[in-house]
């Protein structure tokens, strides 16, 4: 693959020996990762095509803890990359020969549970679905709720400002998060938001959010939680082609219709879930929806008819409600483990790029050709509600000729999405993935503007360095 890193440090590289010795002297002993063989296991993260053993992985347990590291780090001039579980898809946590890897999860308590005022306070290395799990039984969700949730922490969520199926209504992490502790490079520890919903002063949170480990390390965050609706109900809409479910979509959206979830797979993504989860999904149809409706059962019964009225302009040719919590279970497992099950039988890239609803058809339809041009297979399954496509690009790892096209192919369909109104990331963030396309999303003065912004924060670019913007022009900056 061909995207480049920076060109390590040989002085740091060099310094190895010293630099261990001291981040040695600030964490007990196991909190220290040395070894060739153990350092390993931090080298990539789920963009497995890219990997670099990292210098050393810091873990440490507590908010003085990492001050300690990163003003350590911020004195002799280390690179730090921060790493939740590792599970971003655009590469956000591959580290780089010369830096360490600071590993969040040893933070991993739930400090405060507030039913009245609807927070909770979480350590940043906390599973995302562990929040739900933690409050679920007096009625109560954390919304966003990224396919990985079981293993990605909130510290990464806020990191990419992650979504999930169940965004389009409730909002993605940004919209979730209340406030943060941060620590700078250089050591100082700020709390920045709130309990509440609005915080005073500029909203630095919302610059948080999304910064994927470039402004400062959270260690702690608060975040909304929402009372779990009285009933919920997924209905699968199936369509002879993808053309007529992407109009569909559109057309519900035009009519003020937010349901809580609307998810689009097409044939192929639909042969491969249901080969893997059984989910019950049809095999005949060229594009399916699966529509999420919540409420009371008369509040359900009302929207399901208008959208259902609106799939039967679309030639919808199956409606088929969920008629039990197993059901409704195996539509969601299906779904969510698509990554997964694509896994299973082809290497793939994940692309991220989102679109306006309106320009869904024309984007399905040029993602057909360009992959085609390219020879290459690709099922679509993405957040149609909210317009967050997610082509899945399948290739041959262990083919570079195969591996080169994947990536062209991608950048294609990024440049695409620009194109027609969109943006290059809907939830999986820049990483290195989509750093060089920075420059076709954003002008110069833009760019700029942005990097400004990050160096007040980061004035030596010590944390997350390789990533988000470009390598080139950042002395501008
Ligand atoms: C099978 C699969 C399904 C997925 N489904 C979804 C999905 O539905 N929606 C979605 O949005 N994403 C999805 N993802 C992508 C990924 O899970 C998310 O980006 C997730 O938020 C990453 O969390 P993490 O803990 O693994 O973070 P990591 O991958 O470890 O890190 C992600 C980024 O955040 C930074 N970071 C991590 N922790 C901190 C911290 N404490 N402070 C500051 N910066 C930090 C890192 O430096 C990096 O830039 C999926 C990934 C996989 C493998």
């Amino acid at each position: 693959m061909s995207i480049p890193f920076p060109v390590p440090d040989q002085g740091i590289l060099a310094r190895r020996d010293e630099i261990i010795a001291g981040l040695g002297q600030l964490l007990p002993f196991e909190g220290l990762i040395v070894t060739l063989d153990e350092r390993r296991a931090f080298e990539t993260d789920a963009l497995t095509a890219y990997r670099h053993v990292p210098l050393a992985v810091a873990l440490p347990r507590t908010t003085e803890e990492v001050a300690a590291v990163l003003r350590y780090c911020h004195e002799h001039g280390v690179k730090v990359v921060a790493r939740g579980a590792g599970t971003s898809l655009s590469g956000g946590a591959i580290p780089q020969p010369d830096a360490i890897v600071l590993g969040l999860s040893k933070l991993n308590k739930i400090l405060d549970v507030n039913f009245p005022g609807r927070t909770v306070r979480v350590q940043a290395g906390v599973t995302n679905l562990s929040i739900t799990e933690a409050v679920s039984a007096e009625g109560f969700f954390y919304a966003p709720d990224p396919s990985s949730q079981l293993a990605c922490t909130i510290g990464g969520n806020i990191g990419m400002n992650s979504g999930g199926a169940h965004c389009l209504k409730y909002g993605v992490t940004t919209n979730n998060v209340l406030g943060v502790r941060l620590v700078q490079m250089d050591g100082t520890i700020l709390d920045i938001g709130g309990d509440a919903l609005d915080a005073p002063g500029l909203d630095l949170l919302g610059l948080i959010v999304g910064s994927e480990g470039q402004l400062g390390i959270v260690t702690e965050a608060t975040v909304r939680i929402l009372r779990m609706a009285e009933d919920a109900r997924p209905v699968l809409f199936g369509f002879a082609t993808s053309e007529e479910a992407a109009a569909c979509v559109a057309a519900v959206i035009g009519a003020g219709i937010i349901p809580v979830a609307m998810e689009f797979m097409d044939q192929e993504a639909i042969i491969i879930c249901e080969a893997f989860a059984k989910a019950g999904y049809p095999l005949d149809v060229g594009a399916m929806l699966i529509i999420e409706v919540e409420g009371s059962g008369v509040e359900m019964d009302a929207q399901l008819k208008r959208i259902v009225d609106i799939a039967h302009e679309h030639n919808v040719q199956v409606v088929r409600e969920s008629k039990s919590a197993m059901e409704t279970a195996l539509i969601w497992k299906g779904r969510k483990s698509a990554f997964g099950a694509t896994g299973r039988i082809a290497d793939y890239i994940c692309m991220d790029g989102t679109v306006p609803t309106g320009q869904l058809t024309y984007v399905l339809k040029r993602t057909a050709e360009i992959c085609a041009s390219y020879g290459l297979r690709v099922a679509n399954v993405f957040h149609a509600g909210d317009g967050n496509m997610h082509p899945l690009i399948m290739y041959n790892v262990n083919d570079p000729e195969d591996a080169r096209k994947a990536e062209e192919a991608g950048m294609d369909l990024l440049k695409l999405c620009v194109e027609v109104g969109g943006c290059l990331t809907g939830e999986h963030g820049v990483g290195i993935e989509k750093r060089d396309l920075m420059r076709f999303q954003f002008n110069p003065e833009d760019l700029n503007q942005q990097m400004r912004v990050r160096a007040v924060f980061d004035p030596q670019w010590l944390l997350n360095p390789a990533k988000v913007f470009p390598l080139d022009g950042r002395d501008a900056a």
